[in-house]
């Protein structure tokens, strides 16, 4: 069956517009071509930046009540409209049907919640006395927009990642140009297209598709540009750096996220756990459990099940309610994780289960005994593979878990207090989940990481922080008392 391939469009300002280039969004399990985006150019990013000046000064003057009022109307939007959201996020992404759903509700949630902080928009005052000599100042500091935002977003949760930047962009009284990954931009697409009928006001959001290394320069330069708000890996994350110069960065780079089972914990609750972290969404997730480090006394029993657990996953087609595991972004990146794990083998790890490839399918797999110095080991392997090592102490499995140049999240599975304040003291990450795997996150919480996993936090709250200024204000009172 021969099925008709979409031309989508970009915004730039006030109007949906094809290129004079297109890139093809290509099914990674099928490999068949869904859809076609433009491929904009350095003057199309320019124009956007030129209608994002005027986008943000008509989104500073928006009352709180109508950016509120907007964003749980999208909200709405996207929840009557749920089904052919999480259709688009299983054909032009890796996750399964079932992945989708679960990231629409949370692209609801993360919308709804943007509404509800822009609410809260607060500042603080200032006790000025504090110091000699300014007895009679009064003064407080509030927060305002920062003005235009670039949002760079990546491939693996196509919908949600993208309304953490929307919403919080929004809700602070900014415009925001979004550029989503060219793997996955039909979620970003259909979510600009709710706000418009939900009733923003054109050039307030836009969305322009593109490669990266094409428009990504023109648009991470311009002076103009108060904040890059960026997800994705940390190479490009550098490059953004470098490109970028003196100007605010929100930066949600990778992670090898670690989480450590010691002998007391519940195993049957760690093992299922970390068997869900690792393996969802194909393990093309930043948070997923890469490392497992479990102590000895548990680690046979650990392994077993793990194992067990992890040969009952089905593999297979993402629209099917059965599956539990999709094909990975590209074969190019299934043909890269292949040659870790072949890698990791010549250095003496070993299979305990999966390891085979298909196109870009790559089974769930289980290696042990995996060198500390090799690339699976150290480096982000966003690939449907896990690590597991015994550790004789709690003070061994975190110097492992801190062997890494990343620290976004840990996990941690004990009943031992100590052991886990201990834990959550010497953890280098920016969150810990205790009795639950790394693999833990709710859109309100500030989340993001420390090392080569980023800077800043994202999460509505803290996201709005990062997307608004202080301004200090201070009367000097007359001397004559009141
Ligand atoms: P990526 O870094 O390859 O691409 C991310 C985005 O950057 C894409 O939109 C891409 O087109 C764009 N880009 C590429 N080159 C650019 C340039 N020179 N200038 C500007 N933009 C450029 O990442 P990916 O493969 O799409 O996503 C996977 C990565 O994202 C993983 O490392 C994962 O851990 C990370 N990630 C982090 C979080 C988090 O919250 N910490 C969440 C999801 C994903």
């Amino acid at each position: 069956m021969h099925t008709q391939v979409v031309q989508e469009r970009m915004l730039i300002s006030d109007q949906w517009q094809h290129g004079q280039q297109s890139i093809e969004v290509i099914d990674p399990g099928t490999n068949h071509v869904i859809a076609t985006v433009p491929a904009a150019t350095e003057a199309d990013a320019k124009a956007a930046i030129e209608a994002a000046k005027e986008g943000a000064e008509i989104a500073r003057q928006m009352p709180i009540h109508e950016r509120a009022a907007i964003l749980k109307r999208t909200a709405e939007i996207v929840t009557r409209d749920r089904e052919l959201f999480a259709q688009t996020i299983a054909k032009e992404g890796s996750k399964t049907i079932r992945e989708a759903r679960s990231e629409v509700r949370r692209c609801i949630e993360t919308l709804t919640l943007s509404g509800e902080e822009a609410k809260r928009l607060h500042g603080e005052t200032i006790p000025f006395s504090q110091m000699p000599g300014h007895e009679r100042r009064v003064g407080y500091f509030y927060r305002f927009p920062i003005g235009i935002i670039v949002a760079i977003t990546p491939f693996n949760d196509p919908l949600n990642l993208v309304a953490h930047k929307i919403g919080p962009a929004i809700a602070a009284g900014n415009s925001l140009i979004i550029k989503p990954s060219s793997f996955t931009p039909l979620s970003a697409l259909r979510l600009v297209k709710a706000l418009e009928e939900a009733g923003l006001p054109k050039k307030i959001v836009q969305v322009i598709t593109g490669h990266g290394s094409v428009i990504g320069p023109t648009l991470t330069k311009h002076r103009d540009v108060r904040l890059i708000s960026f997800t994705g890996g940390y190479e490009t994350g550098e490059k953004i750096a470098r490109s970028a110069g003196v100007k605010k960065l929100a930066m949600e780079l990778g992670s090898n996220s670690p989480t450590i089972v010691l002998q007391d914990a519940e195993l049957m609750e760690a093992v299922a756990s970390c068997v869900s972290g690792a393996f969802c969404a194909a393990g093309q997730n930043c948070i997923g459990v890469q490392r497992i480090y479990v102590e000895q006394s548990v680690f046979n029993s650990f392994i077993q099940s793990f194992v067990a657990q992890t040969k009952q996953l089905r593999l297979g087609d993402k629209q099917s309610e059965e599956t539990d595991i999709g094909p990975m972004i590209s074969e190019k990146e299934a043909k890269r994780i292949e040659r870790w794990v072949e890698e990791a083998k010549e250095e003496g790890a070993r299979v305990l289960t999966g390891g085979r490839r298909t196109g870009a399918y790559f089974e769930p797999t289980v290696l042990t005994n995996v060198s500390p110095s090799s690339r699976l080991a150290k480096e982000e392997a966003f690939a449907p593979i896990v690590i597991i090592e015994g550790v004789h102490s709690l003070t061994e499995a975190v110097a492992r878990a801190n062997d890494v140049d990343f620290g976004l999240q840990a996990g941690l599975f004990t009943n031992n207090l100590t052991a886990a304040f201990s834990a959550i003291e010497k953890l280098e990450v920016g969150g810990i989940m205790v009795n639950d795997s790394s693999d833990v996150r709710i859109d309100a919480m500030p989340f993001g990481g420390i090392k080569k996993s980023g800077l800043g936090r994202e999460g509505v709250r803290y996201a709005i922080e990062e997307m608004t200024e202080q301004k200090v204000v201070a009367f000097h009172l007359p001397e004559h008392k009141i």
